[in-house]
């Protein structure tokens, strides 16, 4: 058998030395006879020495691959890269900076060797994040439940196993802007879980700003759904409707029978009955227009049109 761990890197030079003799640990420990393993770092266009410090690691450590982007990308793509680049049976991927636990690898191998083809890591509550952090994560996490089709594990983390199917799927999704556990999560292939406790990070500062968190929660909420623009068509649709039978009640109620109820309206109130067709007829039509770039977005991704569980098939022939 052959493990991959995938770890993207961007200025971690402080972290990497110790961090990568705890990975070797780690793996040592649950490693059989049989298997071996290589440590792929994907360098994200660092500014400080990792490249230079995994060089020097690599002299001593023929595990060591490292893919270096040439420039900083993020590390959703940096992900990508190194799933692409990966040859493991079983490829784990994790930060490099030491908060998610080498230790817990063989737990990911057990769940995968117990049919798992995805197995994730579930982060148990995150003691050291500021709770504005905390908040704003559950409400991601709501939000995006209730959005895609609930897909998205709550506090799953990035920290987590797929075997070579899963990669070899993975490949076939093209998308520039993506959250590799949402792409991963929602594939279908046999899921598992392993829950760790982010330890604090090793040294270095963490470089993923609120800003970068926000766009990267935006970015998958609005690669994942297309709901919202549905609702705002529904709700259009809604006001238009109630502006029309309101529009037809009073037209046939006082300007048709000359107000046998004594509604009394005011040709203010008429001009608001107005407003609220006009508007609904506007809105609605906006996300109408908004389902179709949805549509177009949908195709511009060029998602795989199906994956196969190989195993489960018979006579498949990828
Ligand atoms: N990282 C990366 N590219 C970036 C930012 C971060 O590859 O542009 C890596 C970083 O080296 C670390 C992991 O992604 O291994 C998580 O980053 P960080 O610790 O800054 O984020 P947090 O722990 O707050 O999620
Ligand atoms: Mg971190």
């Amino acid at each position: 058998m052959l493990l991959s761990v995938v770890l993207p890197v961007y200025n971690e030079a402080a972290v990497l030395e110790s961090f990568h003799t705890r990975l070797v640990g780690a793996v040592a420990a649950v490693a059989g006879p049989e298997d071996s393993w290589e440590a792929l770092y994907v360098d994200d266009g660092s500014s400080d020495q990792s490249v230079a410090v995994i060089h020097g690691l690599a002299q001593q450590d023929d595990h060591i691959r490292l893919v270096a982007l040439a420039r900083n990308f993020g590390k959703e793509i940096a992900t990508t890269a190194g799933i692409h680049q990966a040859a493991g049976d079983a490829i784990v991927m994790m930060d490099s900076d030491g908060q998610h636990p080498p230790e817990s690898i063989g737990e990911f191998l057990d769940a995968w060797r117990e049919g798992a083809q995805v197995v994730i890591g579930v982060r148990t509550d995150n003691q050291s994040a500021p709770l504005v952090k905390s908040m704003a994560s559950r409400a991601f996490y709501a939000i995006s439940r209730s959005l895609s089709q609930g897909h998205l594990l709550r506090n799953s983390t990035d920290y987590c196993l797929i075997d070579q199917e899963v990669a070899t799927a993975f490949r076939g999704y093209g998308q520039q802007s993506r959250m590799t556990r949402a792409i991963i999560q929602s594939m279908g292939y046999a899921q598992g879980r392993v829950e760790f406790a982010a330890d604090p990070r090793m040294a270095g500062q963490a470089s993923y700003s609120t800003r970068k968190l926000v766009s990267l929660a935006l970015d998958a909420l609005v690669t994942g759904s297309s709901k919202p623009l549905m609702w705002s068509a529904v709700l259009g649709g809604f006001l238009a409707l109630v502006g029309f039978l309101a529009g037809c009640a009073v037209l046939v109620e006082q300007l048709i029978l000359g107000d046998p109820l004594g509604w009394n309206f005011t040709g203010s109130a008429m001009l608001g009955i107005l407003v609220l067709f006009v508007t609904g007829l506007i809105l609605g039509s906006q996300g109408v227009i908004g389902l179709y770039l949805s549509a177009v977005y949908r195709e511009v991704l060029r998602k795989p049109l199906y994956l196969v569980n190989a195993a489960r098939s018979l006579g498949y022939r990828p």
